[in-house]
């Protein structure tokens, strides 16, 4: 049974299939800002994408998907946030990717197979604003700046089914200054001293040094490492509009090719019913809930327990119902002897989850087989192939031991007053640690703190 998959530009299920002739399946994947960490709402998003990740994979083999996800490490946010630490752009994304990585490897998200960086593709970015500049696609602003022209591609607003109308209330709040029409989207910024600090490139042929705007990454990189066409693009539903419309706007009028043959967007996370924000105090880290004790695998069934295209509450109850339901699969799990007996479990639970990504439905189906069967009649490796399908590592580590708040701050004063050459200060608050219990490690690009032996 082919995987089949909603598709948010023709608005209905599609089958997913490789269009190259070398078979291999091409998926791109936005990925994170790295300023902050990721929250939960992030991480379902990255979720989702693992489970098709691995779904292609079993479907088209291991060697035949390409999954390239980036990570956007010059942008707005990013350099604001190093503006106000007052630290250099690269030691602010190097911090915040590390600690993606760590969240991802918990959650047991397979690594794409190319990570790259907006930061490491300004060339591929510059060429790319200079070929739209040349097809007369894109113009200088008065100020240096580099904008993409919308009226020149009848086609805008596909995606997101916007209309003109709309789009220039919609845009007029994102950036202002030089562009001839509001709707018009920036390829290119120029320096701004004030704003940038020591962020700047060279710019495309007539413009100003500057940097890249957002979207211009995700179509440079997902041509560099994946080609002109690619077979699948997803993120979250917020980068429908603008983000997706225009990474299709740039790469179609550059390279005159479809973009990308199917589009899938997945719905928000809601924490308690609420949308996740700092004036509500609820957005989440793994780490605020892994220091509530709570194994990063639950937070994975948790994310799990919904429909990818609806949104998913996440409540202090689901996660209870997360760590009973793993509790479950370990026992059924530990009760088969050998190979087990011969009742199938993949092909129920795949049915579901090729059916655009049910998986409420593939849940329903693994769980009513261990209600009505007895574990041993189960087949074993048909079991760990959908364990593996969707994630689930019954063997994860739990919770590691919680740091209080206020040896974190402890440490963080102390790596501040490393980083001032202190020494004298951080020598009297690494005493304050040991007799709190804590050790310290020091690495180049940070610390972690350990509980001292008893
Ligand atoms: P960002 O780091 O802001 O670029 O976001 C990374 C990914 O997380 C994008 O695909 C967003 O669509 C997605 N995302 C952001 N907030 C949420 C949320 N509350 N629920 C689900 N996905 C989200
Ligand atoms: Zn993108």
């Amino acid at each position: 049974m082919p995987i089949r998959l909603f598709d948010s530009l023709s608005r209905e299920s599609r089958e997913l299939r490789p269009s190259h002739p070398d078979g291999v399946f091409r998926f791109y994947t936005c990925g994170p800002t790295v300023y902050a960490p990721a929250h939960i709402g992030n991480f379902r998003t990255f979720v989702v994408n693992d489970v098709l990740r691995r779904l292609l994979e079993l479907e088209f083999g291991p060697d035949r998907v390409k999954h390239v996800r980036n990570l956007t490490d010059v942008d707005d946010r990013t350099i604001a946030q190093a503006k106000k630490e007052n630290r250099p752009l690269a030691e602010i994304t190097k911090k915040w990717t590390d600690k993606f990585h760590a969240d991802c490897d918990a959650l047991n998200c397979l690594r794409p197979h190319v990570e790259p960086t907006a930061t490491g593709h300004i060339r591929e970015q510059v060429d790319m604003i200079e070929v739209l500049m040349r097809k007369g696609h894109a113009y200088r602003a008065a100020d240096g700046s580099v904008y993409f022209k919308i009226t020149s591609f009848p086609e805008y607003g596909a995606l997101s089914r916007i209309k003109e109308r709309e789009l220039k209330v919609t845009n007029s709040a994102l950036d202002s200054d030089h562009k001839d029409s509001v709707s018009d989207f920036a390829l290119w910024k120029a320096y701004k001293p004030e704003e940038d600090g020591e962020v700047q490139w060279p710019g495309p042929a007539g413009a100003s040094a500057g940097r890249p705007g957002w979207h211009i990454e995700c179509s440079a990189m997902s041509k560099k490492h994946l080609g002109e066409t690619i077979d699948l693009h997803t993120g979250g539903v917020d980068l429908l509009f603008p983000h997706h419309e225009n990474e299709i706007a740039q790469s179609q009028c550059c390279n005159g090719q479809v973009f990308a043959r199917h589009w899938y967007h997945s719905e928000f996370l809601q924490v308690e019913a609420k949308k996740m924000s700092k004036s509500l105090g609820n957005i989440y880290t793994l780490e605020d809930l892994t220091a509530q004790g709570i194994p990063p695998m639950a937070v994975r069934y948790a994310l799990l327990m919904g429909h990818p295209r609806k949104q998913l509450n996440f409540t202090l109850d689901s996660l209870h119902a997360a760590q009973s339901a793993l509790k479950s699969l370990r026992t059924a799990r530990g009760a088969i002897p050998g190979a087990g007996g011969s009742v199938d479990v993949l092909p129920p639970v795949l049915a579901a989850l090729h059916d655009d990504l049910n998986f409420p439905g593939a849940l329903g189906a693994l769980f009513g087989l261990l209600n009505s069967q007895p574990p041993a009649a189960l087949n074993a490796a048909q079991f760990d192939r959908v364990l593996f399908a969707l994630g689930l590592d019954l063997t994860a580590a739990p919770a590691p031991a919680a740091v209080p708040a206020e040896i974190t701050a402890l440490a963080d004063r102390r790596w501040t007053a490393k980083q001032a050459k202190d020494w004298a200060t951080a020598d009297a608050l690494r005493k304050e640690l040991a007799a709190a219990g804590w050790s310290m490690l020091d690495r180049k690009d940070g610390w972690s703190l350990e509980p001292l032996k008893k």
